[in-house]
């Protein structure tokens, strides 16, 4: 975890990290129950930083969560979760869907390894 990024980020008011526009956040990604990229509730979550969103002459800092370890791979597995447990055929391990989902999944894996660690 490397929460202490979050204090390094200095807040003010524009656009918030990664081009996010504060006013298109719905309150639950505002106060971190949904990723601010993708809107999928959280699990995991690393820090994204923070926005600044004025209502009147208040203005509010709220910091920003994102899937971990990204939206791909958090969202390739759920759909393989969700699928699996809701599916028949996958207690037999004879279903395509759930084969392909897996496969998804572990696309989304090697991905990120390639495009993170190096
Ligand atoms: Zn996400
Ligand atoms: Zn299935």
């Amino acid at each position: 975890m490397k929460r202490s990024e979050l204090a390094t980020t200095a807040p003010g008011p524009g656009p918030g990290p990664a081009g996010i526009d504060p006013a298109a956040l719905t309150r639950e990604q505002l106060h971190g129950w949904r990723c601010a990229l993708c809107g999928t509730l959280l699990t995991g979550d690393r820090p994204l930083g923070t926005v600044t969103l004025s209502r009147g002459p208040t203005l509010t800092i709220y910091p920003l969560w994102a899937c971990d370890p990204n939206c791909a791979t958090e969202n390739a597995w759920r759909a393989a979760v969700t699928h699996a447990a809701g599916c028949e055929a996958c207690r037999t391990g004879e279903c395509e869907t759930g084969q392909r989902l897996l496969d998804a999944y572990a696309t989304a894996i090697r991905q990120e390894h390639a495009e993170g660690a190096g």
